[in-house]
């Protein structure tokens, strides 16, 4: 595995694979490497010859009072990870060298981050797209893998890839969960035990408004409402706990038969933001 820490280094080696034939996948990761990460690694290899991972802690996707700066950083772990999993090139650039100057040129977006966690979060999709773009010009790949985990980020990149027309297939990969429900996640590593115990609280909720959905219940605002009151009742502090469409992102509360919903939420346990989400579709009989 080559490790590359500079743009230019990164771009001679992805050539060479190139000048070999090989089809490249990109894994963009923030690292703290866990299963979920692995899993996505995987897919990309299915879809690929030659597999990059990226592990970047993008200080433009935090906001000023975010974690950035305690967000869990492990190296020689995922080297390791990486390693084990026969990935070609593991790109780890500091800093510096993602923004090498003051930028001036923003990203916004319309509509898809007015909900979910672009509601709470403004700065957060801006410096995802940022920062994606930049990779998809350094390592120019045909596949790049990312999680339903963070499924507004991938609405969203799908759009940046075809309104920016990066010639790229995106890969969207399933969300490896603890055997509990959990899904996994950097973040996971702050939890107090106690917390860890409550965490699954979160699958819970969305799994039983996803079934009441599934069943074909169309009144849904009493029904995620009672939800949120369990999870406060438990110590979250809920961001939102909402039922969107998922084209647009924008909120249901009486979901259509034949329909694909999103149910997705977050919830704070103490300073820790967990998210996650499933998709199901809607039934038009209530069972
Ligand atoms: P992150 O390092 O948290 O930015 O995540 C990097 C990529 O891994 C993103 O595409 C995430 O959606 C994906 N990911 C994170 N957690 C999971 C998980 N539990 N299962 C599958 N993919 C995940």
């Amino acid at each position: 595995m080559h490790i590359s820490r500079s743009v230019g280094d990164l771009r001679k080696h992805v050539a060479a694979l190139k000048q070999q034939g090989k089809k490249i996948g990109l894994v963009p990761t923030m690292g703290a490497l866990h299963e979920g990460h692995l899993s996505l690694i995987r897919l990309a290899r299915k879809h690929s010859d030659a597999v990059v991972v990226t592990a970047f802690v993008n200080p433009t996707q935090f906001g000023p009072e975010e974690d950035f700066d305690r967000y869990p950083r492990s190296q020689s772990h995922d080297m390791h990870a990486c390693e084990t999993e026969g990935v070609e090139i593991f790109f780890m650039p500091p800093v510096e060298e993602m923004y090498p100057s003051t930028s001036h040129i923003g990203f916004t977006i319309n509509t898809l981050d007015e909900h979910l966690c672009g509601a709470t979060r403004p700065h957060h999709f801006p410096g995802v797209i940022q920062v994606v773009n930049k990779l998809f010009n350094m390592v120019q790949p045909d596949v790049a893998v990312f999680g339903q985990k963070d499924i507004q980020q991938y609405k969203i990149l799908e759009r940046m890839r075809d309104e920016f027309a990066h010639p790229v297939e995106l890969i969207r990969a399933p969300i490896v969960r603890d055997s509990d429900g959990l899904a996994l996640s950097s973040r996971n590593a702050y939890l107090t035990p106690e917390q860890r115990s409550k965490a699954p609280m979160l699958y819970q909720a969305l799994h039983y408004v996803g079934m009441r959905i599934q069943k074909g219940d169309t009144h849904l605002i009493n029904l995620i409402e009672d939800r949120k009151k369990t999870l406060t009742e438990n110590g979250f502090q809920v961001d939102y706990l909402q039922c969107v469409d998922e084209e647009e992102l924008q909120p249901v509360s009486e979901p259509e038969p034949g329909q694909n919903y999103i149910v997705a939420g977050a919830v704070y346990l103490g300073a820790t933001r967990l998210i996650d989400n499933i998709i199901v579709e809607a039934s038009d009989r209530v069972k």
